[in-house]
């Protein structure tokens, strides 16, 4: 059976980023990844101006604290100065208003005095340039501001709209469908019978898959037999870059997913893997419409789907969709007691973080085995165990992936 790191290595080598499409700018490009160079097309200042709000004055006529200057203008942002500061001369001007002819320091108002009539008395001896950003001090008409493959944050969507990049080529949004399995499913709406239970696991892998920069779309409740799964996998394949299963990959009669996957041209790479919980596991690959598919078995049990999800699905999205961080976030921390385990494969267990004095603390979680979504709730880490006995003492350190960082 393949190891986590195998099997990671088998989905990341077949795992390319997307085609770039061009959209125009707005919030929606947030956290997404940029494929095109973008440079300044202006100089940012496009002209020398105060930082502060004060007076633009001549530092050969304030060598002393105290002197009188005449005040010829007021000069706000958008405005531009139309005298020029003479010798005993000065303007008032504001943050961000272009510096006059003939200024070349600026002085704050807290360090002026004036008594309502056009004089200012200057308490400051200003220094060169003071308080003055000359034009292009931050970026030249032509500088390369940001390069492709950046991760949009919002100070980056803040610079494309300086640079007046109203339109953006960005990497596309993997299209990842999602299709749950299982003759016991109803849907959240429905009240369960005998034997039956609601399906929690789409909604919850589609919130996955969307905070891991994918566009989820469900496919809606397959059922336990060939007909009902191939139609369902069919227009999975056919509308989207991933297509998510979960149910029906373990050892039971009716778990016909990876019969079901060959039958519709679906080549699996791995199924099962030396890994807890998510044992049965299985990656595929198939072509449609001239571009590969991903395709990701997972089984049915609600925390088995979520940590494969996290730890072999997110990295699949990310790489898709161009970022090159794909790993999830980890952190050192410190047993907050002592841990004692016995699994036969590398285990993720679900761990709860809490901020300490010194950095951070980790306990794990106590849970009734893999379907118990209520107890996950107090997770918000992996703790990775290697297979066999283990035990921690409490003060243990331990690194810890970060499943809310
Ligand atoms: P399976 O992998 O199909 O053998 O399912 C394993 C367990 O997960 C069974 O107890 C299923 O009822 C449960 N299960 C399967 N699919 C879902 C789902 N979509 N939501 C919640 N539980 C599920
Ligand atoms: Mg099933």
């Amino acid at each position: 059976m393949l190891s986590v790191e195998a099997a990671l290595r088998e989905i990341l080598d077949r795992s390319a980023p997307l085609p770039a499409e061009s959209i125009p700018l707005s919030v929606s490009a947030l956290g997404r990844v940029l494929a095109e160079e973008v440079s300044a097309d202006l100089d940012m200042p496009p002209l020398d101006r105060s930082v502060m709000d004060g007076y633009a004055v001549r530092r050969a006529d304030c060598q002393e604290v105290g002197v009188s200057l005449l005040v010829v203008e007021e000069i706000t942002a958008g405005r531009i100065p139309t005298k020029p500061i003479g010798a005993g001369q000065a303007s008032r001007i504001m943050t961000g208003a272009p510096i006059p002819e003939g200024a070349d320091a600026v002085v704050v108002v807290e360090k002026t005095r004036a008594d309502g009539t056009d004089r200012v008395e200057i308490l400051d001896t200003p220094k060169p340039e003071q308080h003055i950003l000359r034009r292009g001090k931050e970026m030249r008409v032509g500088d390369i501001l940001l390069s492709p493959g950046c991760v949009l944050r919002p100070q980056e969507i803040g610079i494309l709209a300086t640079a007046g990049k109203t339109n953006v080529r960005l990497i596309q949004l993997p299209r990842v469908a999602i299709l749950a399995t299982g003759d016991e499913l109803i849907e959240a709406s429905e009240t369960p019978g005998p034997g039956q239970i609601r399906n929690s696991n789409a909604p919850m892998l589609e919130a996955q898959a969307l905070r891991s920069g994918g566009l989820p779309r469900r496919l809606g409740i397959g059922r336990d037999d060939m007909d009902s799964l191939l139609s369902l996998i069919e227009e999975g394949l056919e509308t989207s870059h991933v297509l998510i299963l979960s149910g029906g990959v373990s050892a039971g009669t009716r778990d016909l997913v990876p019969q079901a996957l060959a039958a519709a041209g679906v080549t699996a790479h791995f199924h099962k893997i030396r890994f807890k919980p998510g044992k049965p596991l299985l990656f595929g690959t198939a072509d449609r419409a001239g571009e590969r598919r991903l395709v990701f078995g997972l089984p049915g049990n609600p925390i088995s789907s979520f940590v494969c999800f996290e730890v072999f699905l997110r990295p699949a999205l990310r790489r898709l969709a161009g970022h090159a961080d794909l790993d999830l976030p980890e952190v050192s921390a410190t047993l907050a007691r002592e841990a004692n385990f016995q699994n036969d494969r590398p285990t993720y267990h679900p761990a709860r973080l809490r901020k300490s004095p010194t950095g951070w603390d980790v306990e794990p979680i106590e849970w009734v085995g893999s379907s118990d979504l209520r107890a996950f709730l107090k997770a918000d880490a992996l703790l990775r165990l290697p297979p066999g006995e283990v035990r921690y003492p409490a003060g243990h350190r331990v690194d810890v992936l970060r499943l809310d960082g």
